[in-house]
């Protein structure tokens, strides 16, 4: 300090002055968008009524107002922009759903992070995204095979606001092999996720105010994260589509995820003092749509793909008098008729998806393209494979266990059996294939999806060979079922009766 010269010593004070000063920093935060860029009917809170919800355009005007009242805003979103609405099948600059994108610059976005969804069409087709992309994609964890970044992405960024220096490290669940088809993810790696973080936080430290973990990997991990990655300051969150009305605190640690499908825009205001966050206030913002959109790029835009979706995917192909409603812990109505569409396009004596590639429920009455793409907006194809009634056997073994523990992950039709629960397995009677009781020795073809056969370890319980895929796409096959079988409904009869 003695060497300094007094006018140095003043300037000195002045930087440790300032330095000591709190700062205001606001984050702004979706996840999950799914595709939804326009308002829909809300599958969360409050879906009884019928008020419209979510949207870019609602989601640009709420984040307008909130920027006026605020000195400085950073813009986040956690991924999985894709897949959900037919946008994303569509062609923007020679990119499948590069629209999104290109609407986000319109809003406003600073980062986001990767989405096992934002892989679902190709690295191809991703890497021309984040080219649209006005943004940075951030994602430390997914390299190739020889460990360096890819796909555009980079690890982390700094960003600088009202004098604070903000590091958004971004994070993909460990699990990505197990949501996306692989057939997309050649020639990737994922690296784990929470030694990568700390690695990441640990570099950047020293040369930041405040550290955030944007993460798409779901709130239970992002909660083990926090207790296990040291010196983090936020996780704002996504993948599990958890609405957090008020932060959670774990571990020192503010964890935020705003729902899905915009619906919710999530506010985060930090006061940030010497490297420490002194205080925290969040909420999650319902985004009801109230406000009559301004004129704008983006409201031209949005409104440009509204139509287009609309003369093509606003037409009514059928009509069901019960609601078609999914089911995870046990058979559905919607599960058993869309594996049963799956069997009957290639005459297969049983069908057999999975029930994570329902992602919607259908109401009762009228039944569009729209409504069967927004079930399943995954582009799978119809397979087929031949087994032996042993094999068969066990799968539907396994299922029956699942049945039990309450926890199913397939959909299977044109089978039928009863069964009751022993002491530790479960006992079943004769099983039905069609008509006729199974026969050991005989040869089944099954008819399932390409999603299904790149997972069959886990559904399965083993690999199949002499697999047979075709070039119908899982969405034009139910279209066309439903088209053929107009009128769904009457009373459902599960096909496994539990004694
Ligand atoms: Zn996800």
């Amino acid at each position: 300090m003695k060497f300094l010269s007094p006018t140095l010593f003043a300037i000195f004070l002045l930087i440790n002055v300032a330095q000591s000063q709190p700062k205001e920093i606001s984050i702004l935060h979706t996840n999950d968008i799914h595709a939804a860029f326009v308002p829909h009917k809300s599958n969360g809170a409050n879906s009884g009524n019928n008020q419209l919800i979510g949207g870019f355009l609602e989601l640009e005007w709420v984040l307008d107002s909130i920027k006026q009242t605020k000195t400085s805003t950073l813009i986040l979103d956690g991924g999985d922009v894709m897949t959900g609405n037919p946008i994303s099948d569509m062609t923007y600059k020679n990119s499948m759903g590069g629209a999104l994108f290109e609407m986000m610059n319109m809003i406003g976005y600073d980062a986001w992070t990767i989405g096992n969804h934002d892989l679902d069409v190709s690295q191809e087709n991703f890497k021309l995204l984040t080219r649209i992309a006005k943004f940075p994609t951030l994602c430390a964890n997914l390299v190739d095979t020889s460990g360096n970044y890819c796909l555009n992405n980079y690890p982390f960024k700094i960003f600088e606001r009202n004098g604070l220096r903000i590091g958004v490290v971004g994070i993909i669940s460990n699990d990505l092999f197990s949501l996306t088809n692989t057939k997309n993810l050649k020639g990737l790696r994922v690296s784990d996720a929470f030694n990568t973080m700390q690695h990441m936080v640990d570099s950047i430290d020293s040369i930041t105010d405040l550290i955030i973990g944007l993460s798409h990997q779901g709130y239970s991990a992002d909660s083990i994260m926090a207790e296990h990655v040291k010196h983090i300051d936020v996780i704002i969150g996504s993948h599990s589509h958890t609405r957090i009305e008020s932060p959670k605190f774990i571990n020192g640690v503010i964890i935020c995820q705003a729902g899905s499908n915009c619906e919710y825009l999530g506010e985060l205001n930090l006061v940030v003092e010497n490297d420490l966050v002194v205080s925290y206030k969040g909420k999650i913002h319902p985004l009801w749509v109230r406000h009559k959109p301004k004129d704008s790029d983006l409201k031209q835009m949005v409104e440009y793909y509204k139509e287009i979706i609309k003369s093509e995917y606003e037409i009514k192909i059928g009509y069901t008098s019960v609601p078609f409603k999914r089911s995870r812990s046990g058979e559905s109505i919607i599960g058993t008729y869309f594996a049963d569409a799956v069997r009957e396009v290639i005459d297969a004596d049983v069908g057999i998806i999975n029930t994570s590639s329902l992602r919607k429920d259908i109401l009762q009455g009228d039944i569009t393209k729209l409504n069967i793409y927004e079930v399943i907006p995954f582009r799978n194809y119809i397979c087929a494979f031949k087994i032996k009634g042993t094999e068969l056997r066990k799968i539907i073994k396994k299922y029956v266990e699942s049945l039990r523990e309450r926890k199913v992950s397939l959909n299977i039709s044109n089978v039928r059996c009863t069964w009751k629960r022993g002491k530790k397995k479960s006992i079943i009677n004769k099983i039905y294939i069609g008509q006729e009781i199974l026969d050991d020795d005989k040869i089944y073809t099954v008819g399932t999806i390409d999603y299904v056969l790149d997972q069959a370890g886990r559904y399965l319980g083993f690999i199949p060979d002499n697999v047979e895929k075709t070039n119908n796409l899982f969405y034009d096959v139910i279209v066309d079922y439903i088209k053929r079988n107009k009128n769904i409904g009457g009373l459902y009869t599960p096909n496994f009766k539990e004694e």
